[in-house]
């Protein structure tokens, strides 16, 4: 088993012997020692309305501070993780413990007042048969309503087996869970799958909201916001770090945003006292 992920590890990480060595950490029994050892945990990032920078919502980002690694960032283990099948373990933690502190969120605020969890998925998770139930079963457990959970997927998990990924969105949705098209324009993307797909949000990978700093020019991200719009959908901007991307977005209509402008991914206790306490009060 571990001799074919290492392999598998190598094809997705393409970066020959650093990988291989590498993926010997993320392998099922690593990752479930790190679960039981309190290795991961996570971060959460506020989705903000950008006409107040008030939170309507957090997006769920892994971390793994690994015992003689240290801190890995998610770019690298997740890869890792999908390739030797231990994504899944680790999928169904991030899950449990994004819609439980979505829960605790809930009970804060209040029914009027909802705030969203953002919860990305791998391929892995999203072709795997059952994760849809998965998903809806742990929000009962809580008691937190699913639509205030948003399930994150991008173009290329619908590369390998799109019948079973278009499975777990019916099921999620048919329930009210909000599904997003995380990344958009990076991928294998084709204008015709994106109406195939039952969606209800996109957002603009930071690379096109980069731009906007040095161009003051996005092409991608404003075809993005003219395209969310003319097929019914709500827009998320990704990776804001300026007043000046803010700005050009909100001008050309797009509503919501994440970004280190707002605030950097924090541990939930912080979000909750700077987003759900206390009145949003930004320079
Ligand atoms: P993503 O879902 O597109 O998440 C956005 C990434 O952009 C996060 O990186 C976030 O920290 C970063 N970011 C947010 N605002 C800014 C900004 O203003 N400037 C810049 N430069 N970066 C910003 P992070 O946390 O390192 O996560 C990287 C990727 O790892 C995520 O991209 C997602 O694809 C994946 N990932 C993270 N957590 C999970 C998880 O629980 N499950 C799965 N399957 N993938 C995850
Ligand atoms: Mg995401
Ligand atoms: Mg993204
Ligand atoms: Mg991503």
């Amino acid at each position: 088993r571990a001799g074919k992920a290492l392999f598998e590890a190598q094809r997705v990480g393409g970066h020959g012997k650093m990988i291989i060595h590498g993926g010997y950490y993320a392998s099922p029994a690593a990752v479930l020692d790190g679960l039981r050892n309190g290795e991961f945990f996570l971060r959460f990032q506020a989705v903000v309305d950008l006409a107040t920078g008030a939170a309507i919502g957090a997006e769920a980002l892994v971390r793994w501070q690994h015992p003689t690694r240290g801190l890995v960032p998610p770019a690298e283990f997740i890869p890792l993780c999908e390739a030797s099948g231990s994504i899944v373990v680790l999928g169904e933690w991030v899950v449990r413990e994004s819609v439980a502190e979505a829960a605790r969120w809930r009970r804060l605020r209040g029914e009027d007042d909802p705030v969203s969890v953002a919860i990305n998925a791998s391929a892995r998770e999203l072709t795997s048969a059952g994760y849809g139930e998965f998903v809806l079963t742990e929000c009962a457990n809580v008691g937190l309503p699913a639509a205030l959970v948003h399930i994150e997927v991008t173009e290329t998990h619908f590369g390998s087996d799109a019948a079973a990924v278009r499975d777990n969105i019916r099921v999620l949705r048919g329930a009210g869970v909000i599904i997003s098209m995380d990344d958009f324009g990076t991928g294998h993307s084709s204008l015709s799958r994106l109406t195939e797909i039952e969606l209800d949000v996109i957002k603009i990978d930071q690379s096109f909201v980069a731009v906007i700093e040095t161009e003051r020019e996005s092409p991608v991200a404003e075809l993005t916001i003219k395209l969310a719009a003319t097929l019914g959908l709500q827009v998320i901007a990704e990776g804001v770090e300026t007043e000046a991307q803010a700005e050009w977005l909100r001008e050309r209509g797009c509503l919501l945003a994440q970004g280190y402008l707002y605030s950097r991914p924090v541990a939930a206790d912080e979000f909750v006292a700077r987003f759900l306490v206390q009145p949003v009060t930004r320079a």
